[in-house]
């Protein structure tokens, strides 16, 4: 891997190397320009993953952040990675494309937000990042006609088979999952060999066998193959300026070091958290008072079905049946609309979902783990509308590196309210329909966005719609912070798209 000298100003610098930062580094450095990504947790290599959940906390961002609201946001394993790789080393590899009509919200309802950016435009890149990263579906896709994947969609497991019956019966469309998942061996660019795999119970703590992508099998050796240096266990927690205003060189510490990279461009692609955890923290890009308002969580509710024959859900891939029959469903109370998703879990995951989700304890905790095995599970992802009541603020407790820690707020509107109302009813019937003996519903929600929105409007969010600082010129943000609302589908592989885009962008506005 080539490397830089701190006191040598390169082009550019990303704090992150997850959804938001790994393409970017790629583009940017295949264009020629010298760039650092400083990652905050390790390099790992992909025999470090373990099928187990209490070991594989490893690749969560686990350093304390403080939650509020009626509705508090877990974090720790469910919401951001650490690690070369990002949130991409964890996530489930789940990879619906977003619906045009999700990015044209207000003007469809008058409620949430448009986003600044062209549909099509979007889709031209979400077909880039599919193709390059191997993301498997079925052909033809049933609510989207036209389009294609390159690899054949993953096999199903036994609660897929079981959502996907039931909701043939109630008159429910669904289709395999489009996945992030190989399904044949594929020799990938800069990286070498993955290959194809089946047994994925445990993809939220990583994968060795590198089918599922990552950036770090994808993008990130992409970027060093043409030049970039990667700075793991390298934690960002200060950010210098000139004396135009303009970021000048960031300051991390590794290895207990205190190190200062200079810089001519700084990205921050630090996720929906940390990202503006930094901004406040240095008092940046703030001139709307937008960093860290509007902080969106995904509705994620669930429904657990008990059935009489054993199921085995940590078996398989966890996601493989989806359904888009509810992104706009018709005589509901509601703006936006939601995702089914057919679910495998493991076991510390399942017990803690019972006890936050379902308030279950003792005896009642016991006995449905015990009933695990013969359990399915199908949830959602849903809209969620920007809340001025919904932020993340600076609290007066530091961490180690001296930032203080972020407490984040969160309760659901009416609209998430009604949406999740609708969901529990949907989701319950289809397991009924499927022969389930009894139902529990799971409240949940996932995903951290919109905490320095883009906006074409100064006074209404952190940077513009190409991802740079409404502020500071040679400040760019690049993660799911950006997000103007949720969107019904699931974050990363917009994320990635999005990635591509405002690399394009950055080197566009160089170019000029
Ligand atoms: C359990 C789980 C499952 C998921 N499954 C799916 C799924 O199936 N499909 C889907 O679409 N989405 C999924 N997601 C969401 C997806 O992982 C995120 O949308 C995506 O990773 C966000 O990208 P990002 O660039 O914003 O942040 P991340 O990918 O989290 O990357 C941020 C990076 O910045 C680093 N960092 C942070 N602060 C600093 C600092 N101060 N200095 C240096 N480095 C720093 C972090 O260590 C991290 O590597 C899942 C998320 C979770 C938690």
């Amino acid at each position: 891997m080539r490397t830089y000298p701190t006191d040598e100003t390169v082009d550019v610098v990303v704090v992150g190397t997850g959804a938001g930062g790994g393409p970017l580094l790629a583009r940017l450095a295949e264009a020629g320009l010298r760039v650092v990504a400083l990652e905050a947790g390790p390099n790992f290599d992909v025999t470090d993953f373990v099928p187990d959940e209490a070991e594989g906390t490893r690749v969560n961002w686990m350093s304390e952040r403080i939650s509020g609201g009626e509705a508090p946001t877990a974090f720790g394993p469910n919401n951001s990675g650490r690690g070369v790789g990002g949130g991409t080393l964890h996530w489930g590899a789940f990879t619906p494309r977003p619906d045009a009509r999700d990015l044209r919200l207000r003007s469809e309802f008058g409620v949430g937000a448009d986003w600044p950016v062209d549909p099509g435009e979007l889709t031209r890149y979400i077909e880039e990042v599919e193709r390059t990263v191997g993301v498997s579906g079925p052909t033809p896709y049933p609510w989207d006609e036209g389009r294609e994947y390159h690899w054949p969609a993953v096999a199903r497991n036994a609660p897929a088979d079981v959502v996907a019956d039931g909701c043939a019966r109630e008159g429910i469309r669904t289709a395999t999952a489009p996945a992030a998942i190989l399904t044949r061996d594929h020799d990938q660019p800069h990286y070498g060999r993955r290959s194809r795999n089946l047994n994925f119970g445990s993809i939220h703590q990583g994968d060795r066998s590198d089918a599922k992508a990552t950036t770090a099998n994808t993008y990130l050796p992409a970027a060093v193959a043409a030049g970039a240096e990667i700075r793991p266990d390298s934690t960002v927690h200060g950010i210098e300026l000139d004396a135009r205003g303009h970021v000048s060189a960031v300051v991390y510490t590794r290895a207990g070091l205190e190190v200062r990279q200079r810089c001519a461009t700084l990205v921050l692609a630090a996720g929906g958290v940390e990202t503006p955890r930094l901004l406040l923290h240095t008092g940046l890009a703030n001139s709307s008072g937008a960093v860290g308002r509007n902080f969106l969580a995904h509705g994620a509710l669930q429904v657990w079905g008990r059935f009489d024959a054993q199921i085995r859900g940590y078996r398989g891939y966890p996601s493989s049946v989806i359904s888009e029959d509810f992104v706009r469903p018709t005589g509901v109370d509601f703006a936006g609309g939601y995702l089914i998703q057919s679910l495998g879990v493991m076991p510390v995951t399942y017990a803690t979902t019972l006890v936050r989700g379902g308030g279950l304890w003792g005896q009642e905790l016991m006995d449905a783990l015990d009933a695990w095995q013969y359990s399915v599970g199908v949830g959602i992802n849903g809209e969620c509308l920007p809340s001025e009541r919904n932020r993340l603020v600076l609290t007066d407790e530091v961490d180690e590196f001296g930032v203080p820690r972020a407490e984040i707020t969160f309760t659901p509107g009416g609209n998430e309210e009604a949406i999740d109302r609708h969901a529990a009813r949907t989701l319950t019937g289809i397991l009924e329909a499927a022969g389930a003996r009894e139902t529990r519903v799971l409240a949940r929600t996932a995903h951290t966005l919109g905490t320095c929105r883009m906006s074409a409007d100064p006074a209404e969010g952190v940077v513009d719609p190409d991802g740079r600082s409404h502020d500071i010129p040679n400040l760019w943000v690049c993660d799911n912070s950006t997000f103007p609302s949720a969107l019904s589908a699931n974050p990363c592989l917009a994320q990635m798209a999005l990635s591509l885009r405002t690399a394009a962008r950055m080197l566009a506005s160089r170019a000029a």
